[in-house]
């Protein structure tokens, strides 16, 4: 008989001990393989990290041990299915994220192969039909339109029988020199939107970076480049030449959805490629998983959990957009993709390529200290300037048809529709109005699961919770007192759009939001519209801000600067410099210069001002300051550790305990325990400890002993425990 240690699907801590199965000894199985197996009043997935012959019985190993052994049902795969070295990144992970091993496993792996029970769900997939041409058919009699098609079925070799005249197929298929088969369909999200793949000749600028990464000693290089200065050909000429050089790529860019220009452009380039992204479909995720596992493509591109795809020989890895906060994972195992980078890196001796215009501080600071060698791209790849920047105030600038819009933006909008140039605004926060009250009582309208505020919609006449998606239908009268009159307050997309079409007969606008791009393919019929049509202003959230190269668009206007400020986190400032001079960077990327107008009531913060000039270092300089003052990263790291619980009291008992416990430790500074602005999801309650140190490994290395010495009290008090390293949220 076999012994074997389970660790079971479920990624809480008092289940992270490996469970003792048996299985005969000519069932074949090895460690690191997936078992199902029963547990409980259930039947579970399970991964195998030990495996022992015994000679024994099951009754005699039940009696001695005292454990009620119990036989697997079945071995789920015949190989590991992780290598050597991915399973030692999940180790890596399991011990640096405070992390329960299974929920490491869970992340590196795709769906349909993750230890986890739903991966045993049938994937379904469409199927068409394609025809094939066979060959030796010499002796066969056709007619000339016969040779014809049988010869453009042989070239096409796996055409789908339903763009084929189906009645001559057929006729082919019975004189035997042409069959039908089968074939998985992959939906191409891509394929509506192709740039053309126009190669470029690097630039003297792009070309001393390109030299300097290549033939470098360095291992890990941030690039600086201002935005439109030609970063993304500098990535596609790197990747040619590791690929070219037999090594593979990883490319990562921040959301699919914010960046499809980019990927059109890698996809354009190269047709060894993989593309991994949320849409997909378990089963698509499976072919790109197998093709790049079995070596048949040399570059993966893909948002963050791409970082795990299965290549070998990696050569390069770069981060396109290295600041942005889609990186990192807020649930458990709470890793950075940049922090995976270099660990996957070093295993292959390979390089990495931070690339932003705005980077992080985090990255900034490493780059001044030497950790990484930092190259500049100053200037941008059509030597047209950097746009000019109005900062309009908002208390003495606004126009007379509307609070929104100040004269400047409303002159610039409609200097730019007559000279039929295009427009991009910015307003980042989506839906009509974010807060809606009785004027009779002062009612709102709240999230039952949440507990937040939700946001009206215009279309559809509905309130919906930004945080979980909870909807309900406004029926204009006030729960609370019957009232039937409403005050909306702040603006949303669609209020801007409103404003927009009411007072600009000319324009042609397009919203772009969480809302209109939730749809198949939304991003892309969306800019392609932009593009193609005679569309002439974009508005929308962050998603027009980031990676939008159209060359047409001279005027960028940001409606409301002050949204990012406002939010109570150290990095606000520089959240707001990198938003605005993302979005600055949309405009004048062709041969017209050009403008941009920033809207806010703080004309004189510092963010806005210096972003107004593409002064990057002076506002890292500055906000450095604020920074270390108060012992906020990159001079301190900070992670948290939530609480969480159905019962509010038990939550909030628990993290005092934990608190008290943390505060006892040198060199630590510990601020809560304390209730998050999202204090309430998925019903339940949540109390957050931050601590700050010097060293990160103290951190982690408490984190730990709070896992341990609370192991028991977290059980007993029906809670749950976040660890969340280098953590990004403050609310
Ligand atoms: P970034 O990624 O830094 O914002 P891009 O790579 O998107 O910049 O380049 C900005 C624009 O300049 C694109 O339209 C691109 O096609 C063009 N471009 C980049 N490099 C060159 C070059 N070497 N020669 C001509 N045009 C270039
Ligand atoms: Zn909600």
């Amino acid at each position: 008989m076999k012994i074997l240690s389970v660790l079971i699907e479920y990624r809480v801590f008092s289940l992270n001990a490996p469970f003792s199965y048996v299985c005969d000894d000519n069932v074949s199985v090895e460690v690191g393989c997936r078992v199902y197996v029963p547990f409980g009043h259930q039947n579970i997935v399970g991964y195998v990290i030990d495996v022992k012959h015994t000679n024994k019985t099951l009754e005699e190993l039940t009696k001695e041990t005292n454990v009620a052994y119990k036989y697997i049902y079945k071995v789920l795969d015949e190989k590991p299915i992780l290598d050597k070295k991915l399973y030692d990144l999940a180790k890596y992970m399991e011990n640096e994220y405070v992390a329960p091993f299974i929920s490491c496993l869970q992340t590196i792996l795709p769906p349909s192969l993750k230890p986890a029970k739903s991966s045993l769900k049938e994937i379904t997939y469409r199927k068409l039909k394609v025809v094939y041409a066979k060959d030796n058919i010499e002796k066969i009699k056709l007619n000339p339109s016969q040779i014809e098609l049988y010869n453009k079925i042989k070239d096409g070799n796996g055409l789908f029988y339903k763009d084929l005249p189906a009645g001559r197929v057929k006729t082919l298929e019975k004189l035997g020199v042409v069959y039908l088969d089968e074939k998985v369909v992959i939906d191409d999200y891509f394929k509506d939107y192709v740039i053309e793949n126009k190669t470029l000749v690097l630039n003297d600028k792009q070309q001393e970076v390109y030299d300097a990464i290549i033939n470098g000693e360095d291992k890990v290089y941030l690039l600086q480049g201002v935005t439109g200065s030609g970063k993304t050909e500098v990535y596609l000429k790197l990747v040619e030449y590791y690929v070219k050089n037999g090594k593979t790529a990883i490319v990562l860019v921040p959301e699919i959805s914010l960046t499809p220009m980019v990927i059109s452009r890698f996809k354009s380039r190269f047709k060894d490629i993989a593309i991994l992204h949320g849409k997909l479909t378990n089963k698509e995720k499976e072919i790109q998983y197998n093709k790049i596992k079995n070596g048949e493509v040399k570059v993966v591109i893909g948002a963050r959990s791409a970082i795990f795809a299965p290549l070998e020989n990696i050569g390069i890895i770069i981060l396109d957009e290295e600041q942005s906060t889609s990186y990192k994972q807020d649930s458990t195992p709470t890793y950075h993709a940049r922090d995976i980078a270099l660990y996957r890196a070093k295993g292959f001796d390979a390089k990495v390529v931070l690339g932003s215009a705005t980077p992080s501080f985090e990255s900034k600071a490493r780059a001044l200290k030497g950790v990484y060698k930092q190259l500049y791209i100053d200037k941008r790849a059509n030597n047209q300037p950097l746009p000019k920047v109005n900062v309009v105030s908002m208390r003495t600038d606004i126009s007379d048809f509307s609070p929104l819009i100040s004269n400047t933006l409303d002159r610039l909008i409609r200097e730019t529709l007559h000279r039929k140039e295009k427009i991009i605004l910015l307003q980042n926060r989506r839906g009509y109005s974010p807060y809606v009250s009785c004027r009779k009582c002062g009612h709102t309208f709240k999230c039952p699961n949440c507990e937040l505020s939700m946001s009206y919609h215009i279309k559809g006449d509905k309130f919906k919770c930004h945080y979980c998606n909870y909807e309900i239908k406004f029926n204009h009268i006030c729960p609370s007192c019957e009232g039937d009159d409403f005050l909306f307050m702040g603006s949303g997309t669609q209020k801007i759009e409103e404003v927009i079409e009411n007072n600009y007969p000319e324009a042609k606008l397009l919203r772009m939001d969480n809302d209109t791009t939730n749809v198949k393919n939304g991003h892309y019929k969306i800019l392609e519209k932009f593009k193609n049509e005679d569309y002439n202003i974009l508005l929308g959230t962050q998603m027009v801000a980031k990676g939008l190269d159209f060359e047409d668009v001279t005027l960028v206007g940001v409606i409301d600067a002050d949204i990012t400020l406002v939010a109570a986190d150290f990095r606000c400032s520089e959240t707001c410099f990198e938003l605005l001079s993302q979005v600055s960077g949309r405009a004048g990327r062709g041969k017209k210069t050009g403008q941009v107008v920033i809207q806010t009531y703080q004309p004189d913060n510092y963010a806005i001002q210096m972003a107004s000039k593409h002064e990057y270092e002076m506002f890292f300089k500055k906000d450095m300051l604020f920074r270390k003052k108060l012992a906020y990263p990159p001079f301190a790291y900070m992670s948290s550790i939530t609480v969480l619980s159905a019962k509010n009291d038990q939550a909030v008992i628990l993290a005092d305990k934990i608190g008290s416990k943390l505060k006892m430790v040198k060199d630590f500074e510990v601020l809560g325990p304390a209730i998050p602005y999202v204090f309430k999801e998925n019903e339940k309650y949540r109390v957050r400890i931050l601590v700050k140190s010097k060293k990160h490994d103290l951190i982690r290395d408490a984190f730990k002993k709070i896992n341990t010495i609370f192991k028991e009290e977290v059980i007993e008090r029906k809670c749950n425990i976040l660890f969340d390293i280098d953590t990004y949220k403050m609310l």
